[in-house]
């Protein structure tokens, strides 16, 4: 039959098989909120009815500005299988970056939790959102139309549109190489498959018994599909909200007995931390598997992790590619290798996930999987973005044969286990999250004293990566960094403000007369960043 792969099935077996399992969310107030799939099914389900009647129409974007809680798992489903697009808001941009989002986006309609509403009212007047409703998170009544009062609207009797499988379900913005971010919207055949495709055991492998908690946010790539993931198997979810501190994440562990977590390697260390330090303190569910991703794993982190009895699944993906690219678990016959050998294809970033196909290309061709010929990763298959959203001028991160350039540098090895060794896109990765360099560098630049500045990447033992400005001034100015760090911080989100400002006589340029930043990055490689 041709059947329409569609996120419809994926909410109806949720709420027709799954009912009694629970759906527990961690409120600003530290309690939880807990009710069950049949609650979501009947919620996610008022709330498409509710949209349809305020007159959403195929293919309008509603925007959530959430932290990881029911609600934001009731838009997930509710407003794709109400024929709309769940764009997701990331809650760290600058509200500048914000308003150009949810401009370019063309967003109707907003939901966004209460304790975000001052993140909002930052950007509302430049943005045109026809209606907010806002989720009662803290118990107060907000100012605006609340969401509960929106669901309400709703008679329970709703009926799914007709949805092609090729329609759009999501948008998610990703920081660009260069410039302004940029869109990539998912099919639900993209998200449906992706689904099917991330609960197989040597990837995700989740299964109904199991108990998830995605750390890494519902704003950042579809949290990794584990929202879809978990209400297609039926296992139970476990939603930080706001709480995404070690003490916090552990206590939420403990008492939901969490079998599963998705994380950056920041989350997950600051975890590792915890555990050591007060060995004994929490009781964690035998043999819990953790996903670690969005950057690097560290091998001895992987090590540490394995003493304390749960194991690290290092993976790799892109936004552009729903996200899920690679996932490392060990081949049968390579759990008898010695241990040296299983770690080193531990820290590795894995086999590329069932439909992905991946090569390494450099100036000569595709490289040997020789495990040390060095190419830019390139991927295709059906969850990975064919263009930016509405950005027909973007065309250069996909080759001429239809391979998605992922600006990340990998080698591979003889078995297929992908190693990401570098990145040539021009951005910061600091606690799983994107700084632009680029953005970075030209507000700098509007600085009357400077004549050049290069923001680069310089590894960092907490955030994986922190931005370094190297800074050239105009002759005979004397600016200071803390005059720097002033300029920038009305004008960047707080986190992006560079750590350290190194000022010299000239920037190192290319043939080309671009920066050259490879240079730099090798000359501050070893930077000690003050404790
Ligand atoms: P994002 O679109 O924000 O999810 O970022 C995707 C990028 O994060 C990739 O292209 C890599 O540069 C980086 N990344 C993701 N996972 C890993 C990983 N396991 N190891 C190294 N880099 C990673």
């Amino acid at each position: 039959m041709k059947y329409p792969l569609t996120l419809v099935p994926i909410l109806e077996r949720a709420g027709k098989l799954f009912g009694r399992v629970e759906i527990v969310s961690r409120c600003p107030d530290k309690s939880l909120h807990r009710y069950t799939y049949a609650d979501f099914y009947r919620r996610a389900r008022a709330l498409a009815e509710a949209l349809q009647r305020a007159g959403l129409r195929p293919g309008d974007r509603v925007a959530t500005l959430m932290w990881n809680h029911h609600a934001h798992l009731e838009a997930y489903f509710g407003i794709p299988v109400a024929g709309g697009v769940v764009h997701t808001l990331n809650l760290r941009l600058h509200a500048g970056d914000l308003a150009y989002i949810v401009n370019h986006a063309q967003d109707r309609f907003l939901i966004v939790d209460d304790v975000l509403l001052p993140l909002y009212e930052k950007f509302k007047d430049q943005v045109g959102v026809e209606r907010v409703m806002v989720v009662p998170l803290s118990g107060q009544t907000p100012p605006y139309e609340s969401y509960e009062s929106f669901l309400v609207g709703a008679s329970g009797q709703f009926s799914y549109p007709e949805l092609d499988e090729e329609q759009a379900a999501g948008l998610c913005f990703t920081s660009g190489t260069t410039g302004r971010p940029k869109g990539v919207l998912y099919s639900h055949r993209a998200l449906a498959v992706h689904t099917l495709a991330c609960a197989l055991s040597g990837t995700m492998g989740i299964a109904q018994q199991d108990v998830m908690l995605a750390v890494v946010p519902m704003f950042h790539a579809n949290a990794w599909g584990w929202p879809y993931l978990g209400a297609l198997v039926g296992a139970k979810q476990a939603l930080p909200g706001p709480h995404l501190d070690a003490e916090s994440l552990l206590d939420l562990f403990q008492s939901e007995q969490v079998t599963a977590v998705a994380g950056v390697p920041t989350i997950m260390l600051g975890i590792l931390q915890a555990l050591e330090k007060e060995p004994g303190r929490w009781k964690l569910t035998p043999g819990m598997r953790m996903v670690v991703g969005g950057a690097a794993a560290p091998e001895a982190m992987i090590r540490r992790f394995d003493q304390l009895g749960i194991r690290v699944v290092h993976a790799w993906g892109m936004t552009e590619m729903t996200p899920m690219g690679t996932v490392c678990e060990l081949k049968s016959y390579m759990e008898d290798w010695p241990e040296e050998a299983r770690y080193e294809v531990r820290a590795k970033q894995g086999l590329p996930a069932p439909f992905v196909e991946i090569r390494a290309v450099n100036e000569r061709g595709e490289v040997p999987w020789d495990a040390t010929t060095q190419g830019e990763l390139q991927v295709r298959g059906p969850w990975i973005a064919a263009r930016y959203y509405k950005l027909p001028e973007e065309q250069n991160r996909w080759t001429q044969d239809g391979w998605f350039r992922t600006g990340d540098v990998a080698t591979i090895d003889p078995e297929g286990y992908v190693k990401i060794v570098d990145r040539t896109k021009d951005l910061i990765k600091s606690g799983g999250e994107w700084i632009s360099s680029v953005e970075l560098e030209t507000t700098l630049m509007g600085h009357p004293e400077v004549r050049e500045a290069a923001v680069i990447a310089v590894p960092h033992p907490k955030w994986g990566e922190r931005p370094l400005a190297v800074v050239v001034r105009k002759d005979g100015t004397r600016v200071a960094a803390e005059e720097l760090r002033e300029f920038l911080t009305p004008r960047v989100a707080k986190w992006w403000l560079p750590d350290a400002f190194v000022f010299v006589e000239e920037i190192p340029r290319t043939s080309a007369g671009k920066f050259m930043k490879s240079r730099l990055r090798e000359q501050f490689r070893d930077w000690k960043w003050e404790a």
